[in-house]
């Protein structure tokens, strides 16, 4: 088979079937237009990530005004309920081993929800706002990148 691009005989195959030589093959095997869809891929998921904080941001704020009309107690319920979502996306790796070890150690089901949601909470309160940050980062940084890749026309994996 012969390079998608060049003229020289394929190394490597990406997944889409796409021959690469060793110079295109360089160090991800994948084919321009694989890897630019990775990477609009990767920056939907933490658009998405984004999007959903924001509207569970407007949801507290509502709904706290809504309770109590009162600016701090909003801002609390707001607070919450990201930590809630952060901490549910932190904890959602550690379910199955939680479930697991729950079952092992004899502690009952509703016990070990009990304490993956208090702790989900717990780290979503603390680390929310850095995930948040980190997450905006990440997006900016990843926008970016996919603006260089095009201009250069090679492409990198972030
Ligand atoms: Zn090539
Ligand atoms: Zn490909």
């Amino acid at each position: 088979m012969k390079c998608y691009t060049h003229n020289d005989e394929a190394v490597v195959t990406c997944t889409c079937g796409n021959g690469l030589c060793a110079e295109c093959a360089g160090q991800y095997p994948v084919c321009q237009t694989c890897a630019e869809l990775n990477n609009k891929q990767h920056l939907e998921a933490l658009k998405k990530s984004i999007v959903r904080t924001l509207l569970i941001a407007a949801v507290g704020l509502v709904i706290g005004n809504i309770m109590s009309g009162d600016v701090v107690f909003s801002l609390q319920l707001t607070w919450t309920l990201l930590g809630v979502y952060w901490g549910w996306t932190l904890v959602k790796p550690l379910l199955f081993a939680t479930v697991v070890g729950g079952f092992i150690w004899g502690i009952n089901a509703t016990m070990t929800g009990f304490l993956l949601i208090f702790f989900s909470v717990l780290l979503g309160l603390v680390l929310g706002p850095f995930l948040l940050a980190r997450q905006v980062y990440l997006y900016q940084r990843q926008k970016k990148n996919i603006a260089t890749i095009k201009s250069l026309g090679t492409y990198s994996f972030q």
